[in-house]
């Protein structure tokens, strides 16, 4: 029995299925996760001590890959000066300045530990802000595990939301409509029912948590006039892209601009850090400043703050993004051109960094589409570029993501393992 099943099967006693998010436990291609003892740079490293090249990047976070130096060397300077202290710090100043530089439509900004607390945080000021109690989500989109956000997608006009989940109140539900990506018409179809009681329509820009889905041109800066029309708000979650496919995120690659957005995995460096903000007129609805409550023991923790600090430093550099751009459009290029050659169907979406694979689909511009792809081909994918070395999301709705710490020789070494999948699997 391997190291990793033997801990799994011991965590399997004491934790629910054996891990602390979901995801993690490999329901989706089956199997046993493997537990992970290490990371550096673009590897990770089993309880075995087998390495792997590493495209899930701890969900999204690890940008510049594992245990950087400058970040080792901040978190260990900081753990030397005390953790936390639960009164402000200069570097919650510091990295507040960096965001909102980087971010123009923050102007002002609160930081949380996690990207559901940033989430529910910023739904609770537009409602407070707008006085209205509904909210648009769309299908596909994943904002965390809040209750109101853990609405599926009904079918028809504003399908009124049922929870996904058994423990959220049927009334909490009741309270979030669901649209479709990519689908202007039923967005204004819900307007046009509910529009003055619609506190804010919240979206991932670029959708990473159904598989990568580019919005189509013209979709997002519709939303927007659809809400501001409205006095609704807009609130972007770039937890995902936020200084992933641009410094400013997804609003600076298509520019539009919202009024609350959502911050969280790379704005940690790794560690848990999240933030959300928007407008001053909005934010100032903030205790201490306004009524609305929100608060944590935690929040701006100087550890996770300064490791934060020191990741947008270095991404801040000239070229990194261009950098990360050519290393992502080589390794989709190796993907499609074996695609090509083994006539797979498949389809790659990528947006920079961030991108998904898809079989037996040719086309996927809607959680519609990614829900017809093939699981099983998908399962079989997964664990052969396992068995070679390559560590993937393991699900097909699952963004990859390529890091800074990405050689050429990791990509091709992960091209050629995925050629010789593929062409198995062209065979039958
Ligand atoms: C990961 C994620 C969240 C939730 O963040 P947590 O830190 O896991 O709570 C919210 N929104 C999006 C788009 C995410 O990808």
């Amino acid at each position: 029995m391997t190291q990793s099943r033997k801990l799994f099967q011991r965590a399997a006693s004491k934790i629910p299925g054996g891990v602390n998010s979901p995801v993690r436990a490999w329901k989706a291609v089956g199997g046993t996760p493997l537990f992970i003892s290490r990371g550096q740079g673009s590897y990770i490293f089993d309880a075995e001590g087998r390495r792997y090249i590493d495209f899930v990047g701890s969900w999204g976070p690890l940008i510049l890959g594992h245990a950087h130096p400058k970040i080792v060397q901040v978190v260990r300077q900081r753990a030397a000066s005390g953790v936390t202290f639960g009164a402000p710090t200069m570097f919650e100043i510091e990295l507040a300045e960096t965001v909102e530089r980087l971010v123009p439509s923050i102007e002002k900004l609160r930081l949380v530990s996690s990207g559901t607390e940033a989430t529910m945080s910023a739904i609770r000021l537009a409602r407070a802000y707008t006085g209205r109690t509904k909210i648009v989500k769309f299908d596909g989109c994943y904002h965390g595990h809040s209750d109101g956000l853990l609405v599926k997608a009904g079918s028809g006009v504003a399908t009124l939301g049922l929870p996904d989940s058994p423990g959220v109140p049927a009334g909490f539900a009741r309270e979030t409509l669901t649209s479709k990506y990519n689908d202007l018409k039923l967005l204004q179809k819900i307007f046009d029912r509910h529009g003055k009681d619609i506190a804010a329509v919240i979206i991932e820009p670029i959708c990473g948590n159904m598989g990568v889905i580019q919005p189509e041109l013209g979709f997002l800066s519709a939303i927007r006039e659809i809400t501001q029309k409205s006095n609704s708000l807009l609130i972007f979650d770039e937890v995902i892209t936020g200084f992933r496919v641009a410094l400013g995120g997804a609003q600076e690659l298509f520019r539009v601009k919202p009024d609350l957005t959502c911050l969280g995995k790379i704005l940690g460096g790794g560690l848990p850090l999240a933030a959300f903000g928007g407008r001053s007129e909005i934010m100032n609805l903030l205790a201490p400043v306004g009524p609305v409550y929100q608060a944590g023991t935690l929040s701006g923790n100087p550890l996770a703050v300064s490791a934060g600090i020191a990741t947008l430093k270095l991404l801040s550099r000239q070229g990194v993004y261009d950098q990360l751009e050519a290393k992502s459009k080589y390794f989709e290029d190796g993907i499609s051109a074996v695609l090509d050659q083994c006539r797979l169907c498949a389809v790659i979406n990528r947006v920079g960094s961030m991108m998904t694979l898809f079989f037996g689909v040719d086309r996927v511009t809607s959680p519609d589409h990614a829900r017809k792809c093939d699981q099983k081909q998908f399962s079989s994918f997964f664990h052969a570029m396992l068995e070679r070395g390559v560590y993937l999301p393991p699900s097909p709705f699952e963004a990859m993501f390529v890091s800074l710490a990405h050689s050429t020789a990791d990509l091709k070494k992960t091209i050629s393992a995925f050629s010789h999948w593929a062409q198995a699997a062209a065979r039958g």
